[in-house]
């Protein structure tokens, strides 16, 4: 009777050996038509799964194909002068801006549901942010654009901000157009903000301890660099202090889709 031999089967040996010359000829590959490093190189796509655990425990969140799936109520998980005032969460408004003026609107539960693309790409026509959610923040809030209203920029609406720099719509909806101080408060201010619509991430205005300013951004207000949790680089946008501070022109890629 034979025994199995010790040594593998040719055919597996030749397996590996070709399994080896296509990893070490992939990592040396070099695109032929390269003009000469003037430009940057193809974003390696990324699959932005990895994100969904910095999101609030309490968010629906599934993958569902290419996309991912969040939903959420878009209440916030900080106190806010915009909970009714016999609710537990409602705390006055302490923050630092002397012209702060409360906006006649109170939060109200309103579901959203964002369907994300997994592997954000590159839009080659930069699609304009709409008015509403254009993202949703890790804990659950949306964020809108820099607009109050059609081209309306946020000088007036800004003095309605509360103290984390949130306030709601007509509708009851809370969100964010800047900065969302309770998440970089409390995760640093070079933390995950959340994500856009298109899968990009969005991050805090630090970066390398150094604070992002618009001058480092492109029109998208993004800009292509390895992230914490993109060591090999993303595409990723970051709040920064001035308008439009979160996005700019639009979405740098390809938006999915969000609905009630
Ligand atoms: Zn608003
Ligand atoms: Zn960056």
């Amino acid at each position: 009777m034979n025994m199995p031999s010790a040594s593998p089967p040719l055919a597996t040996t030749a397996l590996v050996a070709v399994l080896l010359a296509c990893s070490s000829s992939a990592t040396g590959l070099e695109d032929p038509d390269d003009d000469g490093g003037i430009t940057l190189p193809d974003a390696p796509a990324q699959d932005i799964s990895s994100l969904l655990q910095y999101f609030a425990d309490d968010l629906d969140i599934s993958v569902d194909g290419d996309f991912i799936v969040i939903r959420s109520d878009g209440v916030p998980d900080h106190d806010s002068p915009y909970f009714d005032s016999g609710d537990p969460r409602y705390t006055p408004y302490d923050g630092s801006n002397p012209n702060f003026r409360l906006n006649p609107n109170r939060i109200a539960a309103v579901q959203t549901t964002y369907r994300i693309p997994r592997v954000p790409q590159e839009s080659t026509n930069k699609e304009a942010t709409p008015l509403g959610p254009i993202g949703v923040a890790v804990n659950g809030v949306p964020i809108y654009n820099q607009y109050a209203g059609p081209n309306q920029p946020l000088t007036f609406e800004i003095d309605s901000f509360d103290q984390f720099n949130g306030h709601p719509q007509q509708a009851g909806q809370y969100h964010y157009h800047i900065e969302p101080l309770s998440i970089t408060g409390t995760m640093g201010n070079d933390a995950l903000i959340g994500v856009l619509l298109d899968g990009f991430p969005v991050y805090g205005p630090y970066e390398d301890g150094r604070l992002v300013t618009n001058a480092d951004l492109d029109a998208y207000h993004g800009h292509f660099g390895p992230t914490e949790h993109f060591p090999d680089g993303i595409y990723h946008y970051h709040v920064t202090a001035e308008d439009p501070y979160i996005n700019g022109n639009g979405f740098f890629g390809v938006a999915g889709t969000r609905s009630n």
